[in-house]
């Protein structure tokens, strides 16, 4: 293996064709940014859009805004743009709510559809823990068992007896990416419903939940999708569904009329069957602009050019770890590059205070804790669209010197702050 020098690396950069699109954003001076896999970046026209919503749609156009500045499509307008970027197509998608609260509607609906007889819902053990505590309401609410199992033993848990299966498509932990087209055959095969939670894939790397065959997906839109912090999440079902599910949570945006303000209630279509009452427009508006730059790394939805950048990323990271720092952290994230996202998790018996202390140097990741303090690891995410090979090299190099001078035990670490 040739180590690459800081010069190799900055020829990277001025050689990478997508290096130009980091000017969509607003990043920091001198910050090393790898945790766009919590937050994603600013993008520089967020500010003035949210300034032209508030001060012209709203204190301007008023009421008369739902219509003429289209508030009230925006949820429909912004799934379809995002379709492309999961391989959905136009009318499927609704933008809205939070994950967990449309991971509820989508669970609930696939329960509702399935025979009586399959009263089991499948939720990996380590899953993201809002997926596991609604996976246990949905179960709740149906009388049926929740069964957890490791992520390598997904096969093993489908049975006849299975309603609902959900699977994370990129692991939050450790980044290992799940073949949705092969879980998904499997599951089918045993009459199986598929629920998929996108939060780590989407923008990070191609979907395609139609080539999939996937019944239901989920997904939230401020982490690789630079819509805000909070930022409404994303549903959606295959049309096979269009006919049987239904949203749990009905309410008047739900309705196939909404200002008919009839008696009886009539589910709209497609993606609109899935939204509940009136959404927060002003986040809707930082999400179109963070949209915006997704698309434009990956126009029409293409994720080919990104994923490229994103697999270089954290292949230089891996290359710059393995050679300076390889004896003093594990790294847990699948070396196959075709097998784990866009980011990239080491594991440290005081990651906490690694992360820390990176911070400190001006290098930005995070933390996620095991069930023990020692399963804590440290997240690296290489966000590709506004990620230089220049901030992987300053990571390790920042890395080498706080676990160098011991800088991770200042005991300051000791306490931790409510957001890791
Ligand atoms: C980030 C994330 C969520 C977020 O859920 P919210 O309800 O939008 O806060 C859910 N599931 C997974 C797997 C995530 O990574």
């Amino acid at each position: 293996v040739i180590i690459p020098t800081l010069a190799d690396v900055r020829a990277l950069d001025a050689a990478d064709p997508l290096g130009p699109l980091r000017d969509l954003f607003d990043l920091p001076d001198g910050l090393t940014y790898l945790d766009g896999n919590s937050l994603g970046a600013l993008p520089r026209a967020t500010a003035g859009r949210l300034h032209e919503v508030v001060t012209t749609e709203w204190g301007r156009g008023l009421i008369r805004s739902w219509d003429d500045a289209h508030w009230f499509d925006a949820p429909r307008r912004l799934g379809d743009k995002l379709a492309p970027l999961i391989g959905a197509a136009p009318g499927e998608v609704a933008v809205s709510d939070c994950t967990s609260v449309n991971l509820y509607k989508a669970l609930h609906a696939a329960m509702s559809t399935v025979d009586p007889e399959r009263s089991i819902i499948v939720v990996e053990r380590d899953a993201f823990p809002t997926d596991r505590y609604v996976a246990q309401a949905v179960a709740h609410r149906f009388g049926a068992d929740l069964h957890l199992v490791e992520r390598d033993n997904l096969y093993e848990a489908l049975s006849p007896h299975v309603g609902v299966l959900l699977v994370s498509e990129i692991d939050y932990r450790t980044g290992h990416w799940c073949e949705m087209a092969e879980v998904t055959a499997s599951a089918h095969h045993e009459g199986i419903v598929t629920v998929w939670d996108l939060c780590h894939s989407v923008g990070a790397v191609p979907i395609d939940v139609h080539a999939a065959h996937a019944d239901y997906a989920v997904g939230c839109t401020y982490k690789y999708l630079n819509g805000g912090p909070g930022a409404p999440a994303f549903v959606w079902s295959h049309p096979r569904h269009a006919d049987r599910r239904s949203s749990p949570i009905t309410g008047w945006w739900s309705h196939a009329e909404p200002f008919a303000m009839s008696r009886t209630f009539t589910a709209g279509e497609g993606a609109t069957a899935w939204l509940t009452g009136a959404q927060p427009i002003l986040a809707l508006a930082a999400l179109d602009c963070g949209l915006d730059t997704v698309l434009a790394g990956a126009p029409a939805g293409e994720m080919s050019a990104l994923r490229a950048k994103s697999v270089a990323l954290t292949e230089l990271f891996l290359t710059l770890v393995d050679a300076r720092l390889g004896d003093q952290l594990e790294v847990i994230t699948q070396r196959d590059p075709t097998r784990r996202g866009s980011q990239v998790s080491l594991a440290h018996p005081d990651a906490y205070g690694v992360v820390q202390a990176l911070a400190a140097r001006g290098v930005v990741g995070d933390v996620r804790g095991g069930s023990t303090p020692d399963a804590d690891l440290a997240r690296f995410g290489f966000a590709p669209l506004y990620t230089r090979f220049v901030d992987v090299w300053q990571a390790v190099d920042q890395l080498a010197e706080v676990l160098g001078a011991d800088e991770h035990k200042d005991p300051a670490y000791a306490i931790r702050r409510t957001v890791t």
